[in-house]
């Protein structure tokens, strides 16, 4: 059967962030602009969403070998994009490797990685990792003989003594300006949290709307920021009681499916995942569990409101690049995606995760569509029959 998804940011949460965002911070898109509805391309009753985890832009920038991982990156998102033809893709963050990046400029590989989907006029949403604005780290060796390369700054030619200065002196993007490029797209579907969850950014929910009855949702899309680079990797506990307030206001009696997608996996991740190196066995389902899970810091919350709320399907994680599997947890289902890009640790080949949603009757759908155009570990993680 037909039918159309419409994402926009929930009227609340623009509410708020209206309200709450001093104006010279409001992106384009919050001063009142929604974003507008999005339409299936085909007939098939399903919407694809492809999850890019892991790229790490920008890494060793003053080398030739960085400048071809990134370039082995845009690849890899080319070709998943040509194979899955997706309705919308996610960023999951760890989209640039700050730490490598000895200026404000993490935002011009930023725009590299968003750059393929943008061209393919495909609309995208993210959020943060711990690597997107952690501070640059000095490479000793630049203290040796070998000095400092020079770097390429990001300044323009017509800047004075003094904002090249400032521009190319040593110092991170923030989360903010990151934030403040990425939803100036009009493809953009990413969004400030609310002003009261600083320093955590991409806390934000997506609707996606029923083709048969277009004045209803037919799922929601949740993003949160599980912190790390400049401050703890941890979900906080104001970010959870924001999740239980928003969704309880959006999506009360708990009816329409919510999946849920961060950066870090929470501790509970590490509960339930198979030992590091064994096989992947039923009912957990991927193809790489190469490395022990690294979780977030400190457990304040998030799980307890999420497994007690029958809507939440799923938990989308990156972080680990050596794994890849889905397990359940109690009322739900802790995925990893696949690592994406060639920049991060780890050289197992490269890939995402693919979400589809079926509206009616509702099931969500997952596999991993690799570089090679191979797919494997095919789940459905929730459905109605
Ligand atoms: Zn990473």
């Amino acid at each position: 059967m037909n039918w159309v998804v419409r994402i926009g940011m929930d009227v609340v949460g623009f509410l708020i962030l209206f309200l709450t965002f001093p104006p010279t911070l409001l992106p384009a898109k919050a001063a009142g602009v929604l974003p507008k509805n999005l339409g299936f391309s085909s007939a098939n009753s399903t919407f694809r969403i492809a999850v890019f985890a892991d790229l790490h832009y920008g890494e060793n920038a003053w080398t030739d070998w960085g400048p071809r991982q990134d370039q082995n990156s845009d690849l890899v998102i080319s070709s998943v994009l040509n194979m899955e033809n997706p309705d919308f893709v996610v960023y999951l963050g760890d989209l640039v490797t700050a730490n490598n990046l000895p200026m404000p400029n993490a935002s011009k590989y930023w725009e590299q990685a968003i750059s393929s989907t943008r061209n393919k006029n495909i609309p995208w949403a993210t959020l943060f990792g711990n690597h997107d604005d952690t501070a640059f780290e000095w490479p000793e060796d630049w203290f040796g003989s070998l000095g400092v390369p020079s770097i390429q700054c990001s300044s323009s030619q017509s800047a004075t003594g003094s904002e090249q200065m400032a521009d190319c002196y040593f110092r991170r993007s923030t989360r903010a300006e990151l934030i403040q490029l990425d939803v100036q797209h009009n493809l953009s579907h990413s969004s400030y949290g609310p002003r009261s969850l600083w320093p955590s950014i991409s806390n934000y929910v997506l609707e996606v709307t029923s083709y048969k009855h277009p004045e209803l949702p037919a799922a929601f899309l949740y993003f949160l920021d599980s912190g790390g680079g400049s401050y703890p990797e941890v979900i906080s506990a104001s970010q959870a009681r924001w999740f239980q307030q928003t969704s309880a206001q959006t999506n009360p009696g708990a009816r329409i499916p919510e999946i849920v997608f961060w950066h870090i996996p929470s501790q509970a991740y590490s509960e339930i995942a198979p030992s590091s190196g064994s096989p992947i066995n039923q009912p957990c389902v991927g193809s790489i569990n190469l490395e022990e899970v690294a979780p977030q810091e400190a457990e304040w919350g998030i799980m307890d409101i999420l497994t007690n709320r029958t809507s939440v399907k799923a938990v989308i994680v990156g972080h680990n690049h050596g794994l890849d599997w889905c397990c359940p947890y109690k009322s739900l289902w802790l995925c990893f995606a696949r690592h994406t890009g060639y920049g991060g640790y780890g050289s197992w080949p490269r890939g995402a995760r693919i979400l589809e949603l079926v509206e009616e009757p509702f099931a969500l759908n997952s596999w991993i569509r690799m570089e090679d155009g191979t797919t494997h570990s095919k789940i459905t993680l929730a459905s109605e029959v």
